[in-house]
């Protein structure tokens, strides 16, 4: 079934101390809708994170992982790491990803392999960046993201992976896609699966929308057909304001 999701990527935010205060900030806050609920933090704090919620209602999830079972890659947590701690999703291919750590389609199609063999749940992101969407190329650079990236998968595999949509000019940038920009695209992520796999997985595909969203946007994003919920980066660092974006719904 397609669900509803705000997911708060911390990025490289928040020190242990910071992490146990925002947390408890997070617990104090209420949830008025139906919207799953993740948090992201760094990986130092995903423990401490983990342990923290264990009663709550808040999933925490990772960043980034390598696509390696294990051996000499320094620097680089795998899979089984991550699930060792309690961690079942992760995050791929977030353009920060993409631009600083050379991240391309074919590594992140490894990544993914690498997360579904071990049963992790996928928040895949992707979109394009400003010149793209100024020559009118966003359908053309999104579609071909998803495809090298995922269409080597099986149709099953796709009720562990969560599509979200990321403009890469609307990310930290306070513009924000206009909520017929988040639809539109949306609506054709949709098409794109719905022509390789068809209806079943299409419909069932929950798309999220990242990008400058904030408790004034998220409403009127949200409530556009095609979008599931958001990626949130610097709202999410706020308690309130990450749940004012939680009952958006
Ligand atoms: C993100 O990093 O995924 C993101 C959407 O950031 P922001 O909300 O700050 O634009």
């Amino acid at each position: 079934m397609r669900k509803n999701i705000v997911a708060g990527n911390w990025k490289m935010n928040n020190d242990l101390s910071q992490t146990e205060r925002l947390i408890t900030d997070l617990k104090k806050q209420s949830k008025t809708s139906n919207a799953e609920v993740m948090i992201a933090p760094s990986f130092t704090n995903l423990w401490h994170a983990f342990e923290a919620t264990r009663l709550d209602d808040i999933e925490v999830v990772a960043q980034n992982m390598h696509f390696a079972e294990n051996g000499a890659y320094t620097g680089e947590v795998n899979a089984s790491m991550l699930k060792s701690i309690g961690v079942k999703t992760v995050i791929l291919g977030h353009s920060e990803r993409r631009a600083y750590f050379n991240e391309t389609d074919e590594s992140l199609a490894k990544k993914v392999d690498a997360a579904l063999a071990h049963d992790m749940r996928i928040i895949f992101c992707f979109g394009e960046e400003l010149a793209d969407r100024k020559a009118g190329n966003e359908e053309t650079i999104v579609g071909s993201q998803i495809k090298n990236a995922l269409f080597h998968l099986e149709a099953s595999a796709f009720k562990n992976i969560v599509l979200a949509y990321e403009p890469v000019w609307a990310i930290g940038t306070g513009e924000t896609a206009s909520p017929e920009q988040a639809q539109d695209m949306h609506a054709f992520i949709r098409q794109t699966l719905q022509t390789k796999y068809g209806n079943d997985v299409a419909d069932a595909m929950t798309i999220l929308y990242g990008g400058s969203v904030k408790p004034a946007n998220a409403k009127e994003i949200f409530s556009k057909p095609d979008v599931d919920g958001g990626l949130i980066g610097g709202a999410a660092l706020k308690a309130e304001d990450f749940y004012a974006i939680v009952n958006a719904f």
